[in-house]
């Protein structure tokens, strides 16, 4: 395995010898030495219960949860949670829980429906300062009259209601006395002001939707922006940290602070996670579940949170790579394989070995006598760390080898098992392959070999050397599981770009999921448990599913031990590579 590349912060072009902050830590060190904020440093996570998490989020976690952990601070849970219909319970659990399995602890546990009632309070006080205003256009007039980048917007016959008019029919829009879309209220800021956000933003909409905290109490709800800010506000936050498309939101979150004169938390953005070969956003995974593309929210292929651990993912891998990828202010595209390559170098560590074989074909020792006792050789479980000790493996006259292991035409360069040539099977003895057997329809069924007794162990007594070593298993003892291969979920770098005249999801890779019916393992396999991982030697990471039993044993890979597609690629450095310009 190759060494880990230290982490390093890539915007910072001369951090050879300095500490290596990335911006919001810079700007945290920069507001600690000035003696902002009495010197607390209160961040949060503020997910909307609209889907499950994805790695993209875990970017967001580990840096909000990371700053607090790192200045002392707090970092709270908080649910954004103003629009019903897209929301439910559901979300709120499985978010929870994949916060927690990432390593992550909530110092508080917000609602941003808690706040409803504040909320209102606040945007009265604004109807009654003249700075807000009940707008009775349609929808379809509100988007007329907003203007375009470069053309100021029209002024709503509605602006200049009176106070009074706005506040009864703000409080009669709560009380529930219109349908949705009669009308809505708005900030009175500016219809010219170049930023379109500015233009008199929308604050409540009526939306008789059930909500599922607040159920029918509430029949308009907040927009983000009237409630984003002001959640911060009242939770006391002083960096709140989001991505960059709420870059230009960033006056309008201000606005309101100040208008309200409530306590000021400050708002930066720092860049999305974009992976190649994958899209990234809940609405689009939500697509891909329901459309049965792929067969849940955890599906081992999705890039949910939920998927990586029933992948096999560690959290310490994926927090490693977000703190390998860094924090940065221009959007970009990771490239997949550094994700990959975080879990291999964690699993490395972790994962006890045991062999097996996917695409069996018998090895058979023709010289090997199996009267007498079991032939019971030592086996070390991880190389990487004693403490997993060792197991003991079954040799027997009858084994599975790969079927790629053994070539009857080999070039010289073939250092597996081809007649006349000599290998060592892992652990047990060195063979020397006599012949193969073969069907009537010239297909292979049986490769023969003859074994030195003298070698037991895996080393010859007289120093003579093999160049290959093979895995292998006992037909006896080895025991059939379901093994899933997982390729790469989109067959184009893009995938959200959709092809002519077609959709993003016919960038779906048709070969993303392999089955293969009975592949033959140590029986070790039998004692794991769902979740358990492993090392296949030769072969890769593996993990038991969640839904696997000891009547039927379900094994996914994680991931392959070398990155074949790395191999296509040019050397390059140890940092992820960062494509400018991503989505
Ligand atoms: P999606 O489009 O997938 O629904 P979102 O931004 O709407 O994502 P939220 O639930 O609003 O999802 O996100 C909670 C937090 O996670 C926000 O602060 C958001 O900025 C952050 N986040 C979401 N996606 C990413 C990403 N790809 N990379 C980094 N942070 C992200
Ligand atoms: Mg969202």
């Amino acid at each position: 395995m190759d060494p880990a590349p230290a982490p390093a912060n890539p915007d910072d072009e001369n951090a050879e010898n300095k500490p290596r902050l990335n911006f919001v830590e810079q700007i945290i060190e920069k507001d600690l030495a000035e003696g902002k904020n009495d010197g607390r440093v209160h961040t949060r996570f503020p997910p909307e219960p609209n889907g499950y998490l994805h790695i993209g989020h875990a970017k967001s976690i580990c840096l909000n949860f990371g700053l607090a952990k790192k200045y002392n601070g707090r970092c709270n849970l908080r649910f954004d949670d103003t629009n019903p219909t897209k929301e439910d319970v559901e979300y709120v659990h499985s978010i929870q829980n994949d916060i927690r399995w990432l390593g992550f602890e909530w110092d508080e546990l917000h609602y941003a429906s808690d706040r409803f009632e504040q909320l209102f309070q606040y945007a009265e006080r604004l109807v009654m300062e003249g700075k807000a205003y009940v707008d009775s256009q349609s929808a379809e007039e509100l988007q007329a009259n907003r203007g375009t980048i470069n053309q100021a917007g029209t002024d709503s016959p509605f602006r200049e209601r009176s106070i009074e008019d706005n506040l009864d029919l703000f409080r009669r829009m709560k009380a529930g006395e219109f349908i949705d879309g009669e009308h809505v209220l708005r900030a009175k800021i500016d219809m010219a002001h170049p930023n379109m956000l500015m233009r008199d933003p929308l604050m409540y909409r009526i939306r008789h939707a059930t909500h599922h905290r607040t159920g029918d109490d509430w029949c308009i709800y907040p927009m983000y922006d009237w409630a984003h800010g002001q959640c911060d506000s009242l939770e006391g936050i002083t960096h709140s940290v989001c991505t960059l498309e709420f870059e230009t939101h960033r006056i309008l979150y201000d606005w309101f602070i100040q208008q309200l004169g409530i306590h000021a938390s400050h708002q930066y953005e720092f860049a999305r996670l974009n992976l190649d070969y994958m899209v990234m956003s809940k609405r689009k995974f939500l697509e891909l579940v329901e459309g049965n593309f792929v067969t849940g929210w955890d599906d081992p292929r999705m890039p949910t949170i939920g998927g990586l651990r029933r992948r096999g993912y560690t959290p310490e891998s994926i927090r490693a790579f977000c703190e390998r990828i860094g924090v940065a202010k221009f959007n970009s595209t990771v490239e997949m394989m550094w994700l990959e390559q975080a879990a291999r170098e964690h699993l490395n560590k972790v994962t006890p070995r045991i062999m097996g074989v996917l695409d069996p074909v018998k090895l058979i020792v023709d010289n090997y006598s199996e009267d007498g006792e079991p032939d019971l050789l030592d086996a070390v479980n991880n190389p990487e760390d004693e403490s997993y000790g060792k197991r003991q493996v079954q040799f027997s006259k009858e084994l599975y080898i790969e079927r790629e292991d053994f070539m009857e035409d080999a070039p010289k360069r073939y250092h597996r098992l081809a007649p006349g040539r000599e290998v060592r099977l892992r652990y047990a003895y060195f063979v020397t392959c006599t012949h193969c057997v073969k069907d009537s329809d010239g297909n292979i069924i049986e490769v023969h070999c003859k074994y030195d007794p003298e070698t037991r162990g895996g080393n010859a007594t007289d120093g003579r050397k093999v160049k290959g070593t093979i895995h292998w298993v006992s037909v006896d003892h080895a025991v059939d599981v379901e093994v899933r291969l997982y390729d790469r979920l989109f067959s184009v770098e893009n995938p959200n770009e959709a092809p002519e005249g077609g959709d993003w999801k016919d960038n779906l890779n048709p070969d993303s999921l392999t089955i293969v019916a009975a592949a033959k393992i140590e029986p070790e396999i039998a004692n794991g448990e769902p979740g358990t991982k492993y090392q296949l030697e030769r072969t890769g990471y593996f993990c038991l599913d969640a839904d696997s039993t000891a009547e039927k044993l379900l094994l996914n890979r994680t991931v392959g031990l070398r990155d074949s597609w790395a191999k296509l690629q040019e050397p390059r450095g140890g940092q992820p590579k960062r494509k400018k310009g991503g989505k």
